[in-house]
């Protein structure tokens, strides 16, 4: 595995890979990596000669008062678990790099991203996409690699690729959880022992929606409730938002289907987490 962090290197080592003929796909994370991260590589591999992954913490998706600056960072690790799992060019830009001085513009999204963690985080979406966007230009993968864990995220990119008229395909992989559920996160890292095991309210509300569509329930507003029950049983986590929603542009649904998503995001204590399942999959 080749590390790469700036542009004119990265450039040459694409364009190399690129004049053997082989298929390019990008997988771009915040580092921290864990085995959600690594699905994405082998997903990566099964469709392309050559995987890419960027790891950057990307200041502009971070709000004011967001954990930017605690964000958890190990690229020692990161590096370690890319190329075990057969990461070929890891890039690994400095914030300079991605934003040097005087740069100001943005890709602004659409009402897609006012919903939902849209709406619990200004200006977030803007941040992903233009980042996201960067990163496409500089590789030009033949296809990139998203988690269906950040749902709102996988659409978004698509709907960028879509009306940007980019040339590749966007694959979206199945959230990894652990054995009890838990959604893999860089941020669980967070959670002390006490608040690991309240933050499986998130993923236990996911599964009473599913268990309520499974036996016939079709109302949105009684999936909610059943989903509401599970998280009063955990005072400690706070609801942000509890979305049930139709999977191409995320709008709400009043009846449900085996495509809709539901999605929640809560805090335990000062950790944020989001989590969602395709109601008609669960969580898998
Ligand atoms: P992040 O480093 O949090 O920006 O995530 C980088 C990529 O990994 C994004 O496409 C995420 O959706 C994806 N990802 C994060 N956690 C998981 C997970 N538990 N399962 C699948 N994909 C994930």
């Amino acid at each position: 595995m080749i590390e790469l962090s700036s542009i004119p290197e990265l450039r040459r080592w694409v364009r190399a890979a690129r004049a053997g003929g082989r298929r390019i796909a990008l997988v771009p994370t915040m580092g921290y990596l864990h085995e959600g991260h690594l699905r994405l590589v082998d997903e990566a591999r099964r469709r392309a000669e050559t995987v890419v992954m960027s790891v950057f913490v990307n200041p502009l998706q971070f709000g004011p008062g967001e954990d930017l600056a605690s964000y958890p960072r190990d690229l020692a690790r990161d590096r370690v678990l890319a190329e075990a799992r057969g990461v070929e060019a890891l890039f690994t830009p400095g914030e300079a790099v991605m934003y040097p001085p005087g740069s100001e513009i943005r890709v602004i999204p659409g009402p897609t991203a006012d919903r939902w963690e849209g709406a619990a985080r200004p200006g977030h979406f803007a941040g992903v996409l233009t980042v996201v966007a960067k990163l496409f230009h500089l590789v030009e993968p033949d296809l990139a690699t998203f988690g269906r864990k950040d749902i709102q995220q996988a659409v978004l990119v698509r709907q960028m690729v879509r009306d940007l008229d980019w040339p590749l395909e966007i694959v979206v992989v199945p959230t990894v959880r652990e054995a009890d559920g838990l959604a893999l996160s860089s941020r669980n890292t967070y959670l002390d022992a006490d608040q690991r095991r309240q933050a499986l309210a998130l993923s236990g509300a996911l599964r009473a929606a599913h268990e309520a569509f499974v036996a016939g329930e079709r109302r949105a507003s009684a999936l909610a409730a059943a989903m509401r029950r599970r998280l009063d049983l955990e005072p400690a986590v706070t609801v942000e938002y509890l979305a049930i929603a139709e999977p191409r542009g995320l709008a709400p649904v009043e009846t449900v289907e085996a495509d809709s998503v539901v999605a929640l995001a809560g805090r335990v204590g000062r950790t944020r987490l989001i989590d969602n399942i395709i109601l008609g999959e669960g969580l898998g």
